[in-house]
């Protein structure tokens, strides 16, 4: 039925579009585009929230990066020092 939709949140409104996460029919002010798409306001705000994480774990992983360059230059620097110690002998 043409126009029988109604929005997943607001059941007074028509529907305008689809979430293409839930599938839900949403209104003109669910309808969220981001990055071309719709989504309706939940789904765009979790993806929002997975963003973040996202940049939290690679910020994480940089700050291990950091202590493993730091970690790998002493170990290179103790193997100079025992190479060097080797050779004066
Ligand atoms: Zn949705
Ligand atoms: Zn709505």
């Amino acid at each position: 039925m043409i126009g029988s939709g109604r929005c997943h949140y607001h059941p007074e409104r028509a529907g305008l579009g689809i979430c293409v996460e839930c599938r839900n029919v949403i209104c003109r002010e669910c309808t969220t585009q981001f990055e071309g798409i719709n989504r309706c306001a939940r789904c765009l705000s979790k993806r929002l929230a997975a963003a973040n994480v996202v940049r939290e774990r690679r910020e994480w992983s940089f700050g291990h990066l950091f202590l493993a360059v730091i970690g790998a230059s002493a170990l290179f620097g103790a193997v100079l020092l025992v190479a060097r110690a080797l050779s004066a002998a």
